[in-house]
């Protein structure tokens, strides 16, 4: 999962990524096309250093920086202003961000852990009970840190398979198993549960019922665009940071550029058959 894609793919997917950005980016035209209410988005992370030709991999300094904008604009909300919020129990007068992070390297702790509680940020980070191939993980007293310095801990299942494309009975033991597993590690309930890969072919009804099934009350996937009370909470939007882009794009993703990427979530994968794209 740590390994640099092609240059060609990089170009293409950075050239992808800017052309969205761009076609919504100017003031006059992002409350024409994406409303003018102030929304709820949730970003999602992966990991944290080198980051040469690798989207998923976000560099300190950038992390820094993005997190800085949070604070200083005032944007950061946590897990549970989001549960309120889509209950329809917390009104918001501005954009709200929900940082998360996806599959609990260890340099969540390392390296995102201090800069959040620097500038006094939430997050939620979406973890594996234990490391499976190709996902290292951190341990307990890391997550029990985490969690004692704001960043709630939700699960991202065991094995980190798509919870679409296995049996229905391995969806409740992978839903089941990584919430017990948690629980028992961090001593406090988990409620949040994040769809591994999460693109359009890795969830479905079966799959939020497995969820809901072993009593989780949030799940969020990887399809992107903004959170509006009423959202299915058990298929919450989410939007992908990625390193190499420009520095302008990060505030224009949190204003919201990047909610027309749903449009490539749903035609992407009628394109890439048999081929598939993989995200963390
Ligand atoms: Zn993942």
């Amino acid at each position: 999962m740590s390994s640099a894609i092609k240059p060609s793919r990089w170009i293409l997917k950075k050239a992808a990524r800017l052309g969205v950005a761009s076609l919504s980016a100017p003031k006059a035209l992002v409350p024409r096309v994406i409303g003018s209410e102030p929304v709820f988005r949730v970003l999602t992370y992966h990991r944290f250093g080198p980051c040469h030709r690798m989207p998923f991999s976000l560099d300190l300094k950038t992390f820094e920086r993005q997190i800085r904008y949070l604070a200083e604009q005032k944007l950061a909300a946590s897990l549970s202003d989001l549960e309120r919020y889509a209950g329809g129990g917390l009104h918001i007068d501005r954009n709200r961000v929900l940082v998360t992070i996806d599959d609990g390297d260890p340099s969540v702790f390392e390296i995102a852990l201090p800069i959040l509680r620097q500038y006094g940020i939430p997050a939620v980070a979406f973890v594996l009970p234990a490391a499976v191939p190709g996902f290292p993980a951190m341990t307990n007293a890391q997550l029990r840190e985490l969690a004692a310095n704001g960043v709630a801990i939700g699960s991202h299942s065991v094995n980190h398979r798509s919870m679409a494309r296995i049996s229905a009975h391995e969806a409740a033991h992978e839903a089941q198993e990584s919430r017990d597993r948690l629980e028992q590690a961090l001593g406090e309930p988990v409620r949040a549960f994040a769809y591994p890969f999460g693109t359009r072919s890795d969830v479905s009804p079966e799959a939020a019922h497995a969820v809901q099934s072993a009593g989780y009350t949030l799940a969020f996937t990887s399809l992107h665009g903004p959170v509006r009370p009423g959202v299915e909470p058990l298929m919450i939007p989410r939007i992908k940071i990625e390193s190499g882009d420009p520095d302008w794009m990060f505030p224009a993703i949190c204003g919201g550029s990047l909610d027309l990427w749903r449009i490539v979530d749903t035609v992407l994968p009628m394109l890439q058959r048999p081929q598939r794209v993989v995200y963390p």
